[in-house]
């Protein structure tokens, strides 16, 4: 393993910013269907009015998140012993570069590759993964990818990367018939654990 993909809302920032019920509710899309593609299912007229709702929550989550417990720390070590280490998710770049004001010692540039909605398609499509992986000069089998929701464990499955389920101490996001995660953690501290012992266990 070379080198560590990270998921944002949920994973790096705590959970709970986004409250992805109270959007579903608003712009109608049902429970089991996921907010990007209902919204791409729509007429194009309807598409850009929910995407402006959508991006207002959005906004206002961005705004309130702050780090997960642990993350800024894992981010600097990984940083300081020059690991690549990338961000894929399906929110916006803008959402990205706002909730990374709230990390101390991390801005969108301190990250070798962030993938964020259009740049590839949304996870669990795991085209994202390979295009972070190129720009991470190394191959999606050599990623650890890291995230708090079934779509980023598929994606990463999919690319053929290493993966690690963040639960933050609720309950797993997985549903019958995904793949298996490699690692399932309840914290982000057993999170930076992993990695750091899959990096560097050869060092010692
Ligand atoms: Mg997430």
């Amino acid at each position: 393993m070379k080198g560590v993909l990270f998921d944002f809302d949920g994973t790096l920032t705590r959970p709970g910013a986004i409250d992805f019920p109270a959007i579903k509710q608003t712009i109608g899309c049902p429970g089991d269907v996921a907010i990007l593609e209902y919204i791409k299912s729509q007429p194009p007229r309807k598409r850009v009015v929910l995407t402006e709702i959508l991006e207002g929550y959005e906004a206002e989550a961005a705004r309130l998140s702050i780090p997960n417990k642990g993350a800024e720390a894992c981010l600097s070590t990984l940083r300081m012993r020059d690991v690549p280490v990338g961000i894929i998710t399906r929110n916006s770049l803008k959402s990205v570069i706002s909730a990374l004001q709230q990390f101390e010692g991390s801005e969108c540039h301190d990250f070798d590759v962030v993938i964020t909605r259009g740049a590839a398609l949304p996870k669990p499509s795991p085209e994202g993964v390979f295009k972070a992986a190129a720009g991470m000069g190394c191959l999606a089998e050599e990623l650890m990818v890291v995230g708090d929701f079934r779509f980023d464990v598929i994606a990463g499955k999919r690319a053929g990367a290493g993966t690690i389920l963040l639960t933050n101490g609720g309950a797993s996001t997985m549903a019958p018939g995904d793949p298996e995660p490699d690692y399932i953690c309840r914290y982000f501290d057993e999170v930076a654990e992993i990695l750091l012992d899959k990096l560097f266990c050869f060092d010692q």
